[in-house]
Formats: C-alpha cells, structure tokens, sequence
C-alpha cells in the first residue's frame, strides 16, 4: 500500500527541502519589544482603491509608530484578475501618499531578506509546506470536476445541509493512496485540499484587535489550497507568508472575518502561531434609499486614488482625511499641530471603530485647503506646475504664459498672517482664475453676465462709469474701500448692511451691491479673490479697459 510520504513524492519530487529548512532559511526577526511587522498584500489588479490606501496608510502607520517593519507583498495567483504593470503604478501610487515600504516588493525591484515578495514567485515554498502536510495526512488530492461539485450541493440542497465540501461530502478525502496514485499517474486533473479537523456545530474563540474576543463558527470545509495552475488559494498564501514573512499584525479589510477560522485553523495544523488580526471597516457611501454600501469602483469616482491625483488635490489632504476615519481623535489632534507633524500622532487600534465610515468629500476639501494655505508662491507654483504636466495641459498652458503673472495671482492674500484659503485642489484652477487672462475674460463675457436683477442696465452702467472715474487704485485696500464706499453714497447706496436695514426705502442698495457690480464687471464670476488685490493684479488701464468692454455691451 502506497503510504502518505510515497504519494507526496509522487506529486511534489522535486521539493527537497522540508519546513525546517524554510524556519532556518526565514529566522524569527531581531526586533526591540512592541515593533509591529505589518504588510499591506494587494493585487495587481490595475487600480488603487481608496480603502486600500486606507488600510495601507494604517499599516505603515502602525509599524512606523512602533519602530517595526512594513512591508509590501504582491498578491498575483488570482492570475485571472491580474493586469501587467499594476504592481509598477500601485507603488508608485503609494509613495505620493507618503507609504513608503522599508521592505518587499518595491514595483521593479525588490528589498528584504524574507522574499521573493511576489507570491507567483514563491510556488516552491507553498509546495514544500504542502508535500508536509500531504505526508501527515492533513491535505489530500482531489479529483472533483466541477459537476461532482454541483452534485454535492444539489444533495445538500434537497437535504438543507450545510452546502461546501466537508465531512462525509468531502468525497475525495476516502479515496486510497493507491488509487490517488494511479489517478495522478493518468494524468487526471486535481487540486490539493486540506483536511479541516472542525466541526461548524461548534463555536470558536477569536481575537480581533479592533473587535476584541467574539465568537464564530468553526471551519470544516476542507478548502483548496493548492489549484491546478499550480498556485496556491489566498487562504494558504496567507497563513505560509505570514509565517515566513514574520508578520506580527495582519491588519486587512473586513470582508476577511469570515475566513478567519479557516486560517487559525491552518496556523494550528501547522504548529505555527497565529499573527495578530485587525480587521479594518469598510469605508461607505449612502446610496438613494439612505442605505450605507461600500464605495464602489463601477458607481463612486472618490473610490480610486487616481481620481484625487488626476484632480490635484494635496494627496496629504486625502491621508489626513482617512486618519479621521481611522481614530475620531485625531481631527483635534491636527487642528492643535496646525495640519503638520501627523507622523507624530498615534494611532491606537482600540480607537478604530468597527462601523464602516461615510466617506466625506467636504472634509477632503477641507484638508486640502488648510494643507495648500501652507505653501507660499513659489511652492504653489511648483505644485500646480507639476500638475499641470502630468494631468491639465489647461492649467499648464496659462501657467506657462507668465509664470510670474500666475504666482502673484496664486499670492492673492497667501502670504500673510491670516491666509485665505481659496483652493483646494489644482484641478479647477484654470476655471477659478481663468478670467485674469484677456481671451478668458472675453470668453465669459461673451456668455453673458449675470448682475443682480434689482439693478437695471442704467444703473449699472451709471455705477460703472463712476467707479472707472473715481476709484483709484493707487491706495491701500481700506482707503480704496473706503473711497468706493464714497463713489456708492454720491449714487444713492448705504455705506453697510446695518445702514440699509435701518433705512431700506432711502438707499438703492449698499455697498456690497457696488462691489459685487464691480466683481462680476472685471471678473465675469459672482466669487474671485480679494477684489482689490485683482484689480492690483490687472491694473488701473486693464480695469478701465474691461469696464468700458462690459457698458458697451450693456448698451448693446
Ligand atoms: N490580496 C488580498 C486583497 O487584496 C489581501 C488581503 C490581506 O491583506 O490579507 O484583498
């Protein structure tokens, strides 16, 4: 009779080395008390999800903190799902977000004493631990087609059974060595299975770090964990990287949670400790009928990282951001440190909450304006040249006609005590000050201007011809104000909003109705920067010059 250790020779003869020669080969690591080993594992499936970089961010940041190791490893035996050169562009994806591996797979290369850190490359270890569990009897071939599959269920349909392949079902688990043997020997087709030991009527003691002690249902499905490609399933993958990588911390999406009794299961089987688990929630959305469904890469545009690069927003601003999801504590901890610093922050598992987020795109804009705020002209320049050479060639081409033009646009109350904060994002730049530029500006005049209709063209344009005779430009803001103030009393319009109320019949408007006639007049829009600081920027003459464009027009 053929025994365990002949049939793994059978099908493994080439693997020479055994488990104790992968323990010696991948030692324990020399690591101070308390640092984390954590890995983020994706795939190459071509597109960086934004809850991916959300549990990328946490397990660089959990590592960093506690002086560990992170590493990356490239999850491609899903060979169906993966696409070329994705693993290129998703690391360069992370290293615009500041995720930056100390070990693994790096895109073209990689760094570390614990690889390769692609798993296609690894195959020959994943068959060294499977020709040891073959010759202990915990993990069998099996020759079940598909149809066979489809029976059992079928049967465990009709007789409501648990479905899958477990138990008595698992057919292939009594089939001899002798006739494993022979079948191989044919050539028939197979995969390996594991031999699960549990029982689903009974209940097991899990730890998350997140979710702390919770109970679950015990595996017994004798799952795959060697496919006919040669490669092993994600389960075993899993647990043998882990081992041999040294992780400390599996830190993963929770769509894990279920398979986690199959890989406790699999690191008992094996003698191995299990790492730690921290299983991170789902970041969502609402969709119409106000149900929480998780961001969606067919339906959600926020759901892909590129879609915050290709727009230009500060990627700090989107890390900033998922740090508030992670740890509710963390957005007074960064309002007090000014947006700066946040690798000083720590972040603590126990605060991470275990219900999926919403994700908040008004909270991204409000972290990208307070993170562009910071950056004086010529760093602006920069930033928004950068952009507009990888992703707007608008943006570029108005950059490029004068640079210096663009920096004192882009300086509009920056540099100074209390900046304003006008942008969030490069992405809609070109719109917001597009008007600065003479072909821009006639552009949107020529699609109509939009005044408040309690003003009659008369009245505007009576407004206009004063302001162009009386308001200078050569003074400081608050005496230019104060003289539009004036040129506004002369034609009937109160000084403030307080005057007006007082006095509504007595006054045609304020004077908050003259600057915005005056704003909409040089600048085509209802919002621009400081008015004062655009008509500095496009001078008394180009001032003058647009006013008389628009009173023509009006008297069109
Ligand atoms: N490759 C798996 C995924 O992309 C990794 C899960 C894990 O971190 O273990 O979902």
């Amino acid at each position: 009779m053929m025994t365990n250790q002949q049939l793994a020779e059978l099908i493994f003869p080439d693997i020479k080395d055994n488990i104790d020669d992968l323990e010696k080969k991948y030692p324990k690591r020399d690591l101070k008390e308390g640092a984390e080993v954590t890995r983020f594992a994706p795939s190459p499936t071509g597109f960086l999800h934004t809850g991916s970089l959300f549990t990328s961010m946490i397990c660089h940041k959990v590592a960093k903190q506690s002086n560990g190791i992170f590493y990356v490893r490239l999850e491609d035996t899903d060979t169906k799902r993966g696409i070329a050169g994705s693993g290129e562009q998703l690391l360069s994806q992370l290293k615009i977000f500041g995720i930056i591996p100390d070990e693994g797979y790096l895109g073209s290369s990689e760094k570390g004493n614990y690889g390769p850190y692609i798993q296609s490359q690894r195959a020959d270890i994943y068959r060294t631990v499977i020709k040891q569990l073959l010759i202990q009897g915990k993990a069998y071939p099996c020759f079940c087609s598909s149809e066979d599959i489809d029976e059992i269920r079928k049967k465990q349909e009709a007789e409501k059974l648990l479905p899958g392949y477990y138990g008595q079902f698992a057919k292939c688990r009594f089939i001899s060595n002798d006739e494993r043997a022979e079948r191989i020997r044919n050539g028939e087709p197979f995969v390996i299975r594991f031999f699960s030991p549990g029982n689903h009527e009974n209940k097991i003691q899990v730890h998350d770090l997140i979710r702390g002690d919770f109970e679950i249902q015990e595996n017994d499905q004798d799952i795959v964990i060697y496919k006919s490609d040669g490669l092993p399933t994600y389960h075993f993958a899993h647990v043998v990287d882990d081992h041999f990588m040294r992780t400390t911390t599996v830190i993963r999406g929770e769509e894990w949670i279920a398979s986690l009794p199959i890989h406790v299961q699999l690191f008992e089987a094996l003698g191995w400790e299990a790492p730690r688990y921290a299983h991170l929630p789902v970041i969502c959305k609402l969709d119409e009928e106000g149900h929480k469904r998780k961001l969606s890469k067919r339906l959600d545009s926020e759901a892909a990282v590129s879609y915050f690069l290709e727009d230009g927003y500060p990627p700090e601003a989107l890390i900033m951001y998922l740090m508030t999801i992670a740890n509710s504590n963390f957005e007074e901890w960064i309002l007090q440190h000014q947006f700066k610093h946040m690798e000083d922050f720590l972040l603590s598992f126990n605060k991470i909450s275990s219900e999926g987020a919403l994700f908040d795109m008004g909270k991204v804009n409000f972290f990208a304006r307070e993170i562009l705020v910071q950056f004086n002209k010529e760093e602006i320049y920069q930033l928004a040249k950068d952009y507009g050479e990888k992703y707007n060639p608008e943006l570029l081409e108005l950059i490029n006609r004068d640079p210096e033009y663009f920096k004192q646009i882009m300086n509009i109350e920056r540099e100074k005590e209390n900046p304003r904060k006008d942008y969030e994002k490069f992405g809609n730049v070109a719109e917001l000050i597009g008007f600065f530029y003479p072909d821009r500006y006639q552009k949107l005049i020529e699609q109509g201007l939009t005044y408040n209709p309690k003003f009659s063209n008369d009245e505007i344009i009576e407004i206009l011809i004063n302001l162009k005779e009386k308001l200078s430009l050569d003074q400081d803001e608050q005496n230019w104000f104060e003289n539009m103030k004036s040129i506004g009393a002369s034609l009937g319009f109160a000084g403030n909003k307080k005057e007006f109320k007082e006095n509504p019949t007595s006054y045609k408007g304020m004077v908050g109705d003259v600057a915005e006639i005056l704003r909409i007049t040089l600048t085509g829009r209802k919002n621009s920067p400081n008015l004062y600081y655009v008509m500095q920027i496009l001078g008394a003459e180009e001032s003058s010059r647009r006013i008389d464009t628009v009173i023509n027009l009006m008297k069109k």
